[in-house]
């Protein structure tokens, strides 16, 4: 597992982001869960499937409200996208 995508899920674990560690899931589980989640380019939050997602992979981020096109997470990490 990218040492990247580990702290990811730790830190927003810790931020109380996430609700999926109180599901009773475990951090590989997790990661399964958030790899295929588009994410937000301009915060690196997870955003959301919008209208247009399936042709054009639009989504709309609801943290900072980013919308427009963009790669999933587990994407992002292989492509090394992230800052
Ligand atoms: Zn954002």
């Amino acid at each position: 597992m990218p040492d990247y995508f580990q702290n990811t899920v730790d830190h927003n674990m810790r931020s109380g982001d996430f609700a999926l560690e109180t599901m009773g899931l475990s951090p590989t589980e997790i990661i399964n869960a958030l790899a295929g989640q588009p994410v937000c380019p301009k915060c690196e939050r997870l955003a959301f499937r919008d209208v247009g997602w399936k042709e054009n992979r639009i989504a709309t981020c609801s943290n900072c409200g980013w919308h427009g096109k963009t790669v999933t997470y587990d994407e992002y990490i292989t492509k090394k996208l992230y800052r």
